[in-house]
């Protein structure tokens, strides 16, 4: 009878572990459900220029920068948002790292080394946006992160490691525009937790729908997940027939179309 039991808790042991694991099922653009897109405004096209540090000449090239463009414009349509991306630059600088700047001291040093009066230009239109591209070895990438930004230190500029994903570039542009990663699981701590690392006067633009979302075995933009849609979440939007969004909690796409509105005022 003994031996029963322990064969049937293993079979039945081997039988969950089967179950559930992850699901590794890569992206299937055929999968993703979006709805019919009607855009009654007229589109506004934002323009990127990218600083790429010299010492990646060899290693990061233009083409690079050019799908990352692409993929954030097919995430925009994807969504269903009156927004494109333009690459207007693609320069190599000296940014005369010294490769353990902190991600301001980063910000500092290389605006100084393109020209503060050029960034100035660009930072002064809402409509541009700039790009520096350093190596994935530097201090600010150690803790694994590929791309940055600081809205309240600057909402033009995008840090990004020349190890950066295709969709790394349409993630950190939905930081300049208050999108934010999935809600933390069990409790909602993500609203305390973004507004504690936000100045008091900017509070009331971290909403609590600006969030991704997990739909099937794949997030939005946004999450961390393994497997990414190119979508900003919505619940409009179905990927292999889970919906990819929820009004009150997962709604980044209404958050990027706010953004949107308050760039047209
Ligand atoms: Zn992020």
């Amino acid at each position: 009878m003994k031996r029963l039991l322990l064969v049937v808790s293993i079979v039945s042991t081997l039988i969950f572990i089967y179950f559930n694991q992850p699901d590794h099922t890569p992206y299937e653009q055929a999968e993703l459900d979006l709805p019919t897109c009607v855009l009654t405004e007229p589109m506004i096209v934002t323009r990127v220029s990218y600083f790429v540090d010299s010492s990646l000449r060899n290693i990061y090239e233009k083409g690079l920068a050019q799908k990352q463009i692409e993929l954030s414009n097919t995430i925009l349509t994807n969504s269903c948002l009156p927004l494109r991306r333009l690459l207007v630059s693609f320069e190599y600088v000296d940014l005369k790292l010294s490769g353990e700047e902190y991600f301001d001291e980063l910000h500092t040093q290389g605006s100084m080394s393109i020209g503060s009066d050029k960034l100035k230009l660009l930072r002064e239109n809402p409509l541009d946006f700039y790009v520096f591209v350093a190596r994935n070895n530097h201090l600010v990438f150690d803790d694994g992160t590929i791309g940055a930004t600081d809205w309240e230190l600057s909402d033009s500029y995008i840090l990004l490691a020349d190890d950066s994903e295709p969709d790394t570039l349409e993630h950190e542009f939905g930081h300049l525009m208050w999108a934010n990663h999935s809600e933390t699981l069990l409790f909602s701590l993500r609203q305390g937790e973004l507004e504690r690392s936000t100045r008091p006067e900017n509070r009331h633009l971290i909403k609590p729908y600006a969030r991704a979302y997990k739909c099937s075995n794949a997030g939005t933009v946004m999450s961390y997940e393994e497997v990414r849609l190119p979508i900003y979440s919505s619940p409009e939007i179905k990927y292999r027939a889970e919906i990819c969004g929820n009004k009150l909690h997962a709604d980044n796409r209404r958050r990027v179309q706010e953004y949107i509105n308050k760039l047209r005022g």
